[in-house]
């Protein structure tokens, strides 16, 4: 029931930039499938996050940055109306957690911003490497880059810092759309992942540690 009415919500348009979709036919998106199918089907998500036997990193890593993106982008847009410069002046998490914005473009040195602008500097930073096809390369026969693995970590790292937010500001939005347990499963498949492939460090992962050890408790 509470994930019908969270998916409702999405259908009314609350998405507030496009899903980069996989093509139909290539690896990527076998991969997306089958990563969809095993979420649906309940099982161990401390399991289901293992790269698959003769599967390519790079590709479970690609498939697996776009997706949270998207879903995480989606949870966001539930909360966006009531994150803007009076309720949330700092991109915090609480009062012992502050973060602050560098792109080392127009943002040179570590400013600190709205959650809401740094939410959206950073969606974007993040849309622009998913789309830059030297990164993200589109076709099989173009390989990654070399640092895709790094770029991948810090996508990852900046998109864990929306949950830190949404979690400690939002989470009574999420639970009044109902939204609650579809927001943990995405967090715990998201937290498995990141720690199968140890994609973010331990000291980013803190404001949320406790709430980790909570939820998080699907065996070995
Ligand atoms: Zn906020």
């Amino acid at each position: 029931m509470a994930l019908n009415g969270f998916l409702e919500f999405f259908q009314k348009g609350k998405t507030f930039r496009p899903k980069k979709p996989f093509a139909s036919g290539t690896i990527r998106y076998s991969l997306h499938k089958q990563a969809q199918a095993s979420l649906q089907s309940g099982i161990n998500l401390r399991q289901v996050v293992r790269l698959p036997q003769g599967e390519n990193l790079n590709d479970w890593l690609a498939v697996h940055v776009v997706d949270f993106f998207n879903r995480i982008n989606l949870i966001y847009g539930t909360v966006a109306e009531y994150c803007n410069e009076t309720t949330c002046p700092t991109m915090s998490g609480g009062s012992r957690y502050e973060y602050l914005w560098a792109d080392g473009d127009l943002y040179k040195k570590p400013t600190a911003l709205s959650a809401q602008k740094y939410i959206e500097h950073l969606m974007d930073w993040i849309e622009s490497q998913i789309n830059n096809e030297a990164v993200f390369p589109v076709s099989t026969d173009v390989p990654f880059p070399k640092n895709f693995s790094a770029i991948s970590r810090k996508i990852l790292t900046r998109l864990f810092r929306v949950f830190v937010h949404v979690y400690i500001h939002h989470f009574d939005r999420i639970v009044s759309i109902g939204a609650e347990a579809h927001v943990n499963a995405c967090y715990k498949h998201f937290y498995y992942f990141v720690q199968e492939f140890e994609m973010i460090s331990a000291k980013e992962l803190e404001p949320l540690q406790e709430m980790t050890s909570r939820i998080c408790k699907d065996k070995d």
